[in-house]
Order: C-alpha cells, then structure tokens, then sequence
C-alpha cells in the first residue's frame, strides 16, 4: 500500500468505521477501511445488544437476512446483595414482530456482515493492517501510515479505532483518558442447546431476555452486569470503571466469577460450556471527556469519540450513526472542495442535531452523582432486600408492625440525612 491515494481513509472496521464507509461507498467515493484484525469483529466485545431504528438507517430492512441471534422481548433490571435479588420486568409481544426493537448479535458474525454490505457498495476493507499513525503536511492530517504495510493519503481520515483511541490522540484530538472514563468489562459466552434456553427464560423460539443486574453484580461498585440469550449461548459479563477496580483492587474476572455464582444468576448458566472469555474498555467518560471530533483531514467517530450511553447500555447505535453523519459531513466537504477543520465543524452541528450528542448532554451530570455516593449500589440494595424479606414473611407480626419496622430499617440502614440529601440532589439534577 506504499505512497497509495485515496479519496477516505477509515481506521477500524466496527459498526461506526463501517457506517462511514458504507455511506460513502454508497455515494460513489474512494474509500479504504483499514482493520487490524483478520476480519472484521475478530477483535470486537460487545454484550451485545443491537437496535433496530438506528441499524435500519444504514441497512432498511437488515433484519431479515442479517446474523441476528433473538429478537429482544423481555427486559429484566435486577438489584442485587450477595444473596438476593429485587426485580422489575418488561415484556412485549411487540417487540417480537417486525419490525422489532432490538436483537442479541454475536460481533463475530454481525460485524462481519455488516462489512459485507459496505463491500458491495463498492468500499474496500484491508484487514490485518494495523494503523500506527496520522500522517501530517502544513499541519493538517493527510494520510495515515501502517508500519511496514506503508503510507496511505487521503483527502480525509475517519478516525473509528474504537476505546482508547489511540489514533484520535496521536492526531492531537484526544488527551490520554483517566481511570475515571473507561470502564473494564469482562464477558464469556456460554453454550446451551437452543431449546433450553426458550425453556429456562420462558420465550419462544426466536425470542429472547435481556438481563441488566446492578448492586451486588459489582460487588456495589460503579457499573452493572448483564446477561443477553443468543440463539444457543448466553453471553453474561460485568465490570466497573477502573478508577473503582484500582481503587479496590478488584479483579475483573473475579467480579465475573462471583456474578456467576449468585443464587439469581448461577441457575440461568446450569450445564452451559464456556465457549470464549474477552475482556474490554468501554469509554463512560461522557459530554465532560468528549475529545475534539475534527480538524484538517480528519473526523473522530465511535467509541474513539466516546459516544456510549451506559445507563441504556447503547454504543452499536451511537457508532453507526456518528459514522454516518461524518460521511454525510464528508460528502459535503467534497462537494465544496474544502476538507479544512471549518468545513468538518458541520459535524458538530450533526451531532448536535441528533441524538448522539443530545443524550450525552442529558445524562452528563449521572456519573458524576453517582460517583459521589459510592454507598449507592451497595446500601440502597441492602436495605432495600431487608425490607422486602421483612414484608413479604409471613410470621404472625402484625402489618402495622411490619410497616414500623421497615421504616425503622431503612432509616438506619441508609440515614435519614443521607436519605434527604440524595433525594434533594436527585430532584435538583432531574429539574435542571
Ligand atoms: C462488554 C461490552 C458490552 C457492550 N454491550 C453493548 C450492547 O449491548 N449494546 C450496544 O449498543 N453497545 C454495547 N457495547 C458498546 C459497543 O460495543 C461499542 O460502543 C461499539 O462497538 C463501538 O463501535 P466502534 O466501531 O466505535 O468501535 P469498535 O467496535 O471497538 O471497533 C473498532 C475497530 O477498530 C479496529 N482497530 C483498533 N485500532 C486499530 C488500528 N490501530 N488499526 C486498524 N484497526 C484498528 C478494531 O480491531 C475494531 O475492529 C458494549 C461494549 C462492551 C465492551
């Protein structure tokens, strides 16, 4: 690939470089997706859930011939002590209908399709180049150069290379992030015949649960775990955000493990066979860590730009849109012949306009509040769980009783300051 031209360059082949590269491809330009690993999502973690909506904005219609696992039907929000668990369920037949909400997918087989897709739109993906660096002229990025594999130009470099960017620093845009703004997440998949899957979670074939469990699944740290049915595996995993691991020396895999064997969690995993373990950074950063997303030549997109949601556990959707919304950006730098910072700034105003940035402003202030009040995922469960046990034994006391006594819990259990202030904090953070 030595001293070659192209119109665009994408570094990374998940569904935000992709997204980019489809759109372009689709509209006639020049475009290289280099990915280091050997195919496409050979590298990639992800729960994973994917969405719908957003998906059908790059691929109308993918369902129906995508690699999808389940279609999602059933939401579960667990609360978790060390032995019990507090539950809050959604389900819809819905969202077992076309044209659905959401599916479990395998980042092997999806990303891998999704490229396919990209490649028929005339895009060509190289794989097993690993960019090393931005190249510079007059200040401004012009190409990219991948070790021994050599240098690429281009008009502009779409910078997709996931969680810790790596590029998008080496480019000037991004500082090198802080403990407090990635969380480590560590996922297995486990194998179970498909029929048993359908009994144990009580859906149909086809049809699947998605699992959300908070407290005592991080060991009360900040983060959550998760368990997604696929097709005929599970995929289950936990983690936090790495200040908190360091800060209490916990080991991610034992975080898993102990999620594993929690009575609420260890009956769903009976009998499966482990099939693979991945460990990930995922960027929770937020709008307060956000890099800058452009400047001559290039575009930051994806999980390089930060765009994850974790209280929705959403990124595949921030991914692909923002990938699509710098193609749209660059569509109109070409048009105009200017691919300066001023002409990329219009996909700021892209990104504004959507949700991407939008949803990032509105929960800007949630990491933060929760970060201040580390007691959160480990005494509200608690007391909670002991009121519950206490109300729903039945032991002749009588309920006025019951009643006195769980407030009496909970008021010493959490302190009624305590209680008060974060109550007052929280109303005051929703009025904003
Ligand atoms: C455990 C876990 C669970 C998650 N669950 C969900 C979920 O259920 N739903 C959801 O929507 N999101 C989920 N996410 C987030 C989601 O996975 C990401 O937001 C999404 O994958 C971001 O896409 P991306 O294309 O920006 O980055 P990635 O998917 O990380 O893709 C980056 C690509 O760049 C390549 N690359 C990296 N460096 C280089 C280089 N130097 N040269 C060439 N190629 C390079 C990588 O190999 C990779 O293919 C989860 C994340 C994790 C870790």
């Amino acid at each position: 690939m030595s001293q070659e031209r192209v119109e665009v360059i994408v570094v990374g082949a998940g569904p935000a470089g992709v997204a980019a590269a489809l759109t372009l491809a689709r509209a006639g330009v020049e475009v290289v997706v280099l990915e280091r690993g050997a195919y496409p999502g050979a590298k990639n973690v992800m729960g994973g859930i994917l969405y719908r909506q957003p998906t059908e904005e790059l691929v109308p219609g993918f369902w129906r011939e995508a690699p999808l696992e389940r279609a999602i039907v059933e939401q579960r929000y667990l609360l978790l002590t060390e032995e019990d668990a507090i539950g809050l369920t959604y389900r819809t037949p819905a969202f077992g209908e076309p044209p659905y909400n959401a599916f479990s997918v395998l980042r092997a087989e999806w990303d891998r399709w999704f490229a396919q897709q990209a490649e028929a739109a005339g895009a060509l993906i190289a794989t097993e180049v690993t960019v090393e660096d931005v190249l510079w002229e007059d200040g401004r990025i012009v190409g990219v150069r991948a070790g021994e594999q050599g240098e690429l130009a281009a008009d502009v470099v779409v910078i997709a290379d996931g969680a810790n960017s790596l590029l998008a620093q080496k480019a000037g845009l991004a500082r090198d992030w802080r403990p407090e703004e990635q969380a480590l997440v560590a996922k297995e998949l486990w194998r179970l015949p498909a029929e048993e899957i359908e009994r144990r979670f009580n859906v149909p074939s086809g049809q699947g649960v998605a699992i959300e469990a908070f407290g005592a699944a991080t060991g009360g740290l900040l983060g959550y775990g998760f368990l997604y049915t696929n097709r005929d595996t599970l995929s289950i995993g936990t983690g936090a955000l790495l200040s908190e691991l360091i800060e209490h020396e916990v080991n991610v895999s034992d975080l898993l493990d102990r999620f594993k064997r929690h009575p609420a969690i260890a009956p769903l995993l009976d009998g499966a066979e482990l099939v693979e373990y991945s460990a990930h950074l995922i960027p929770e950063g937020g709008w307060r860590a956000l890099p800058t997303l452009f400047t001559d030549g290039a575009l930051v997109v994806g999980d390089a730009a930060g765009f994850v949601n974790p209280l929705s556990r959403e990124g595949s959707n921030f991914a692909m849109i923002s990938g699509k919304l710098a193609a749209e950006t660059i569509l109109e730098a070409r048009a105009l012949g200017d691919f300066s910072a001023h002409a990329l700034s219009r996909y700021w105003e892209k990104l504004e306009k959507s949700f991407v940035l939008q949803d990032l402003e509105t929960i800007r202030d949630v990491m933060p509040f929760v970060r201040a009040r580390p007691y959160l995922l480990r005494d509200y469960p608690a007391a909670f769980a002991h009121s519950l046990r206490h109300y729903l034994t039945v032991d002749s006391t009588p309920k006025a009783q019951k009643y006195r006594a769980i407030v009496e819990t909970l008021l010493a259990e959490l302190g009624p300051s305590r209680l008060l202030r974060d109550a007052a904090a929280l109303v005051f953070r929703l009025a904003r």
